[in-house]
């Protein structure tokens, strides 16, 4: 049985006063309406991650996710955040890759291998992303595309490493856009990927690993994308935003 994780995306949204609303809205509606064997996450900005975990503290399926990690643990690296920070500060998820981070940031596969490193080594479970561009889903390969980005990110850990780390595929075309991927393009992709985990480290482990769906997932279609059989949660980022919306997809399996 592997693991179903809704995790919200929150990026740079929210004052710290919205925040604290938003989190309490959260947490009462996990406590009351959603299922033990979901883990919810709430992605904050990391200014708020400690305030946050202090609202959901004693709800075992919802915790804090930070949005990135510094792959060093400590230096002169101004403004940044590592990964043993975040663990001392109760922080169990990190998000790795995200698309936004890749493009606005000019993070690369080799440097999220040294921040899944990092995170791993701290005992952090990184939410690694990954993702086509239109102009990559339009060419020849954009399965193979996809591929690589695990390959040159995440094939050097051991199986034992592997099987801690939760994948989430985000089409750049579909994230902020409100043009979903259907559900069918969704586990194209999935059970593509679950195939090349398998290839390297068998099919056990394939079978282990969650596998997120993210991009204009919302209250509407997260149902139809949470029956596919390789589709195992999802990471939302606008509907995170609205309490309501948020746990209508925690509930959507
Ligand atoms: P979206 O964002 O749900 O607003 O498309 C998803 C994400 O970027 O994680």
């Amino acid at each position: 049985m592997r693991k179903k994780i809704v995790a919200g995306n929150w990026k740079m949204n929210k004052t710290a006063q919205e925040a604290f609303v938003l989190a309490t809205e959260v947490a009462e509606l996990v406590k009351s309406s959603v299922s033990a064997d979901v883990q919810v996450i709430m992605s904050t900005p990391a200014l708020y991650l400690t305030g946050v975990n202090q609202v959901i503290e004693g709800i075992p399926n919802l915790a804090v996710a930070a949005q990135n990690c510094h792959e060093k643990a400590s230096g002169a690296y101004t403004g940044e955040i590592s990964a043993p920070m975040l663990a001392s500060a109760g922080v169990q998820y990190v998000i790795l890759g995200h698309s936004e981070r890749r493009q606005y940031f000019a993070e690369t596969n080799e440097q999220l291998a040294a921040k899944t490193d990092a995170a791993l080594a701290n005992g952090l479970t990184p939410l690694f992303c990954c993702g086509e561009s239109l102009e990559t889903r339009e060419g020849a390969d954009f399965l193979g595309h996809v591929a690589q980005q695990l390959t040159e990110s995440l094939f050097h850990l051991s199986a034992e490493e592997f099987s801690k780390v939760v994948i989430a595929y985000e089409p750049i075309w579909a994230i902020g856009t409100g043009l979903t991927a259907s559900s069918d393009q969704a586990q194209e992709m999935h059970a593509f990927l679950r195939a090349h985990i398998a290839k390297k480290y068998g099919q056990s482990v394939a079978d282990s690993i969650s596998i997120l769906y993210g991009g204009s997932c919302n209250a509407k279609n997260a149902k139809e994308l949470f029956a596919c059989p390789d589709v195992d949660g999802g990471l939302i980022g606008g509907a995170s935003l609205v309490a309501a919306d948020f746990i209508t997809i925690a509930t959507s399996y």
